[in-house]
């Protein structure tokens, strides 16, 4: 029975941290709201005060349109919470703006991981191992099943289809915050130089990664080009435009979808895609398994995903490890 730790507890709308009054990620609104990341299923609006990163911060501006209560925190300070914890922010690798939160009280240490991967990403700083006693973990891609590839094969195939179908243009599904972004940079950095397209609905989220530093090169609005102007052009937009009838100004589409979820063929298959490119934003189960030896945690905590086998595989490792049961969280951000 696991009974240490008691001043940070999983209940159904969030962790909450008690002697702070404090939740993290929670999905109602609360008076203190620790958020990781600008995804929705764990950044709301609504809660009295927001701390997180200033990335995060603007993206939930942007998405929200509200600033009230907002309290921005840099990678790597301290801030002194009501009840003697500190929290500290670092990278979790994620998208733009992603932090684990880092907790200290009564000489214990909690890390709250988000969501992360390990893999490298040109739009955000990688995710950092640090040592606690409790480790919180997502696991949207806990099973064994789940191996991202190099995302280099991917951004190959994408290009590949590209001069293999000159006449066509190849529209990419990729969500609007974090995917759509790492996939332009991740073409820039394999040497692609074209204008790329996008749908209005990311326009002002790649502005925002612009004015965060984040280059992606030449992007054009799809809406207003032609059909030639298209032939032979990458176009990115958010997997709802895929199969709308937005697509009808597109010249025969090759229609790709980056998610992590393309390994399972069905799901490729279920959303009409021609083209699969499994890019995940999430650590797979070789970088969740790794990840949870490197912080080698007195105890793990699982969440968000598929719970099971990571709890089985950590009592198959004998470490003390237990699922947490959170309510409200999709994938928006796979
Ligand atoms: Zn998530
Ligand atoms: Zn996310």
């Amino acid at each position: 029975m696991i009974a240490d730790f008691a001043w940070i507890r999983a209940e159904p709308h969030g962790i909450h941290v008690i002697p702070a009054d404090c939740w993290i990620d929670p999905s109602q609104p609360v008076a203190n709201a620790l958020v990781t990341h600008g995804h929705g299923d764990h950044a709301r609006g609504g809660h009295g005060r927001t701390i997180a990163t200033p990335a995060t911060l603007a993206i939930m501006e942007l998405r929200y349109e509200t600033r009230e209560g907002a309290m921005p925190v840099e990678y790597g300070e301290t801030v002194r919470l009501p009840g003697e914890v500190d929290v500290t922010y670092i990278p979790a690798g994620h998208v733009l703006g992603s932090a684990q939160i880092v907790f200290d009280h009564a000489g214990e240490r909690v890390i709250v991981t988000g969501d992360y991967k390990r893999r490298p990403d040109p739009t955000c700083p990688p995710f950092e191992v640090t040592a606690c006693d409790v480790f919180i973990t997502e696991a949207t891609f806990g099973l064994p099943v789940f191996c991202h590839p190099p995302i280099e094969e991917e951004i190959g195939k994408l290009l590949h289809r590209l001069t293999v179908d000159p006449g066509r243009c190849v529209l990419v599904g990729a969500y609007a915050l974090g995917k759509a972004q790492r996939v332009i940079a991740e073409l820039r950095r394999a040497g692609h130089h074209d204008a790329i397209f996008i749908h209005g609905a990311l326009e002002r989220m790649c502005r925002l990664y612009e004015d965060f530093g984040i280059d992606l090169g030449e992007l054009r609005l799809a809406t207003g080009a032609s059909k030639d102007e298209l032939r032979g052009r990458i176009v990115i937009a958010p997997p709802s435009a895929l199969n709308d009838r937005w697509t009808r100004r597109l010249p025969d589409p090759v229609t790709a979808m980056a998610s992590g979820w393309m390994r399972v063929r069905q799901r490729a298959r279920q959303q009409n895609v021609e083209l699969p490119l499994v890019i995940s934003d999430h650590a797979d189960w070789g970088e969740l398994t790794r990840t949870i030896r490197e912080v080698d945690p007195a105890e793990t905590w699982i969440t968000h995903g598929r719970e099971e086998a990571l709890l089985r595989w950590c009592q198959l490792n004998q470490r003390r490890a237990r699922a947490l049961a959170l309510v409200g969280y999709e994938d928006e951000d796979d």
